[in-house]
């Protein structure tokens, strides 16, 4: 048990740690913060934190530990205002989808005495506030920490229980090497699926409503990515840039290789390439990942 934790951003990540730090005991005092008062009221009348308030300097003042589930471009606005008030060797930890950029905004931003362990649980869905997050959203998912090279030990092992505690099964990765990895299962696919739904909305009326009606085929799978939060969104693309436009270039290759297959009507390209991709979700249901 870490004696006192600091949530700030109550959204979808935020509120589910704070449920599942509740139910599992996890802080002797958790404190949620959000910077809406809206939000405040609502995380409040969910009862799913000890103290909730809306002054996110006052909220880190005794926290031993200090979780940041802010959009990736929110996270060093919100250390500038929160870093002068980190008690004496504290724990700073976050939830963000993209490492590198979030390592470089707030590490010039932190006291040496500060133990910064970047986080990022892969777990989530298309719904965002303090009403959507449930308690189980970690379970049996992977939770990857990235710590800096000067990361004590003892701030990694902390956070790795908490994780753990929460139900995640926790990696160790360079921060580099996350993007890049996260770069192609989850951020492609989020480019690929607002294109298709983007497409979709641009066509005209009459066919819009036959790709509503008949979207099982299909679409609706796209829609319920693209359905994801456009901040969030919006910052892990700009944040992750050089990831995502190295993994867009092959993308780009593939697809137009598969384009030429049709367009020559060699099936057996066509088939060779969708058998081949088929093996992968096997693995993904194997390992538990489905
Ligand atoms: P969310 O539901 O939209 O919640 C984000 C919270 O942060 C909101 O309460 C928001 O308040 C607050 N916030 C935004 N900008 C802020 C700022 N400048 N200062 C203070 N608070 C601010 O988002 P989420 O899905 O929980 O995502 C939180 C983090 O987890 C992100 O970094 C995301 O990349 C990461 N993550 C998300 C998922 C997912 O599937 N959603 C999965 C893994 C990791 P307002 O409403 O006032 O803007």
């Amino acid at each position: 048990m870490i004696e006192k934790i600091t949530i700030i951003g109550m959204g979808l990540i935020g509120s589910s740690l704070a449920r599942n730090i509740k139910q599992h005991k996890l802080a002797g005092t958790l404190i949620a913060a959000d910077r809406d008062e809206a939000v405040c009221e609502k995380v409040a009348e969910l009862g799913i934190a000890d103290i909730v308030t809306d002054d996110l300097a006052r909220s880190v003042e005794e926290a031993d530990m200090v979780i940041l589930c802010v959009p990736v471009g929110a996270m060093r606005p919100v250390v500038e205002l929160i870093a002068p008030h980190l008690k004496d060797g504290a724990i700073l930890t976050d939830t963000g989808s993209v490492k590198e950029s979030v390592i470089k905004a707030i590490k010039p931003l932190c006291r040496s005495d500060i133990e910064i362990v970047p986080a990022h649980p892969i777990a989530g869905t298309e719904f965002s506030g303090p009403e959507s997050g449930f308690a189980e959203l970690f379970d049996g998912r992977w939770c990857i920490l990235t710590p800096l090279p000067e990361t004590s030990i003892r701030a990694v092992e902390k956070v790795t229980q908490l994780w753990e505690g929460c139900g995640s099964i926790v990696e160790i990765m360079d921060a580099k090497h996350h993007d890049l990895v996260l770069g192609v299962t989850s951020h492609l696919p989020h480019l690929i699926a607002y294109t298709i739904v983007g497409t979709a909305n641009d066509l005209e009326d009459d066919i819009k409503s036959e790709v509503v009606k008949y979207s099982a085929s299909g679409f609706r799978d796209f829609t319920r990515i693209a359905a994801s939060d456009p901040t969030m969104w919006r910052d892990v693309f700009l944040h992750n840039k050089d990831a995502v436009l190295e993994i867009l270039q092959r993308f780009t290759e593939d697809l137009t290789a598969l384009q030429r297959a049709i367009r020559k009507e060699d099936g057996d390209y066509l088939y060779q390439r969708f058998d081949e991709t088929r093996a992968i979700r096997q693995e993904i249901i194997d390992q538990g990942q489905d």
